[in-house]
């Protein structure tokens, strides 16, 4: 199968200049650029007017669980993406013995904010191991290619048993059969290890995410087997003994690459504070990329179950820890709240997250309070002569705790922003797609980026935007032959409107198994995107089951 794209201005992925030639693709790669005569058989594509990119390349992705339910992997596939990323933050599926698989599930349900019946009816479990797992996802019919970390938390769980890793540090030779573990999922096909030391991870139980238990020993020993392979990256996500100087030790001391999240405006403290953690990781040396993400970082949560940085405060563990219906009477409870107002308030449990008056909180999908919908709450408290912390109560309680509330937390400081994803130190990450779907869709971060910050702002260039997209982090998962449009490399690319690319408005739609709901995106714009060599949307529309995506290791 042969095509020619003509008309298009080509952005490489290189962050060269944009210049126009044809492109002829030959089965699935990039077989000539420049003037290319008509041909017999093979087919014309004119893109006038359109930029012709690589695909883009999503490295922070949580699609473990629903590539088995949908070979799209959307809301990504929308919008231009043609290569994601999976196993971050230490999570997983594989490897996973049929006794834990609850665990697991719970866990995903809790941290990745999917409904268990979702994932309890998508996930097809006929496997154990991770070189099995391995093995049905390079079956399983994929519309992108797909690559994969394997996680901290199924391994440990694996070795010392759900319950045991939840809780305990493990043994020496427990750490020597996770070692033995990770090995054998690097010479399956894994692309690097991953973990997760970050507070506000609670998984099954309301207890903390098993890859937080492990000690500094059990990090390094694992680590050390991606190092020892000479071939893959590490992904660590932030935890108060794992800052960013720490990793950046850890890459050094081993010789490994590594990524780390992730760095966000206001997370770490005022304007200036993520460049100058940037600049001491830098002094330290290493191989390390911190994430940084191209949103705001705006989310939900509701009252039920879904209390987000609310988690780690021992008054909701009370809360999540109870059963459904008596966690309206903990809410009402005045000895509750004066108890849960002090720590909400105190930032004790959580020094990440300060305290809560920091966010900007509003209403933000509701049946009830339309009145007061998307107004900040903060406000409304002060001019209700009550206590922010008790009208977010009030309010959900008066809606039997269904009140979607939303939260701009972090990353909306526009000129560290900038700076951050200007500063070629970072990599573009940490959008989390396929995870949290009941309260963000950053997965749009592409068709986001082209509109509002290349084309509206001004912010960067075009190459450049392309280049942190494509053949920037195509580079540092060592992607040899994708990312960059050239001679040889495989035909993954992107034909988008530079005048009308947008990520548009959040939708909740009802489209998981077992009727599980999510929040997506679409998109404007993109156009046209080849995956393989095949086409899998044309003039804005999905070929719904093109499936020529592979399983890259
Ligand atoms: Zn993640």
């Amino acid at each position: 199968m042969s095509f020619v794209l003509r008309g298009a201005t080509i952005v490489d992925g290189t962050n060269s200049p944009g210049y126009q030639a044809d492109v002829l693709v030959e089965n699935d790669r990039i077989a000539k650029i420049g003037e290319i005569a008509a041909q017999e058989g093979v087919e014309e594509i004119d893109l006038t007017g359109l930029v012709l990119a690589p695909g883009f390349i999503d490295v922070h992705t949580h699609f473990d669980a629903q590539v088995f339910w949908d070979s799209q992997f959307t809301p990504s596939c929308w919008h231009g993406v043609t290569t994601v990323v999976q196993g971050n933050c230490g999570f997983g599926i594989a490897p996973m013995r049929p006794e834990d698989r609850f665990a697991i599930t719970d866990t995903l349900a809790r941290v990745e904010g999917m409904s268990l019946d979702t994932l309890e009816a998508g996930i097809t479990w006929n496997f154990t191991t991770f070189p099995e797992y391995m093995e049905q996802i390079d079956r399983a019919p994929k519309m992108l290619n797909l690559a994969t970390f394997v996680g901290h938390t199924p391994i440990r769980m694996y070795v010392l048993g759900a319950d045991d890793s939840a809780t305990r540090e493990a043994t020496p030779e427990e750490i020597a059969k996770m070692a033995e573990l990770v090995g054998e999922a690097m010479d399956s096909g894994a692309i690097g290890f991953s973990t997760s030391q970050a507070p506000s991870h609670v998984g099954t139980k309301a207890l903390p995410v098993s890859s937080r238990l492990a000690s500094h020993e059990e990090v390094e020993a694992l680590i050390k087997v991606v190092a020892d392979k000479g071939r893959g990256v590490i992904e660590m996500t932030y935890g108060p003994e794992y800052p960013l100087v720490e990793a950046a030790r850890i890459s050094k001391k081993y010789g490994v690459r590594m990524t780390w999240g992730s760095l966000l405006t206001g997370l770490f403290g005022e304007r200036g504070t993520a460049v100058g953690m940037l600049d001491a990781s830098t002094d330290v040396g290493g191989d390390v990329w911190p994430q940084v993400s191209t949103r705001y970082i705006t989310t939900q949560f509701h009252l039920r179950d879904s209390l987000l940085f609310w988690c780690p405060l021992p008054a909701f563990q009370e809360v999540l820890a109870a059963p459904d219906d008596k966690r309206q009477d903990l809410y009402r409870d005045p000895a509750w709240r004066d108890r849960a107002r002090e720590e909400a308030y105190s930032g004790r449990y959580n020094p990440a997250f300060h305290e809560l008056k920091k966010y900007s909180y509003y209403v933000e999908e509701t049946t009830k309070h339309e009145d007061i919908k998307g107004k900040d709450l903060a406000e409304l408290a002060d001019e209700r002569g009550v206590d922010l912390f008790d009208l977010i109560l009030d309010i959900g309680l008066e809606e039997n705790l269904e009140t979607r509330f939303g939260v701009i937390i972090d990353n909306n400081d526009p000129v560290e922003l900038e700076a951050l994803l200007t500063d070629d130190r970072t990599l573009w990450g940490a959008h989390d797609a396929g995870a949290h779907v009941d309260t963000i869709s950053d997965s749009c971060y592409t068709s986001h980026v082209l509109g509002r910050f290349v084309r509206d702002e001004k912010m960067m260039k075009l190459e450049y935007a392309v280049y942190r997209m494509t053949g920037h982090p195509a580079d540092f998962f060592g992607f040899s032959d994708r990312g960059v449009i050239k001679e040889g490399n495989v035909a993954d690319l992107v034909a988008f409107n530079p005048d009308t690319v947008a990520a548009l408005e959040k939708q909740r739609v009802w489209d998981f198994p077992a009727d599980g709901d999510r929040i997506v995106v679409h998109s404007r714009g993109i156009e046209d995107v080849w995956v393989n060599g095949e086409l899998i949307r044309r003039d804005g529309v999905q070929i719904e089951d093109a499936t020529p995506g592979v399983l890259v290791k």
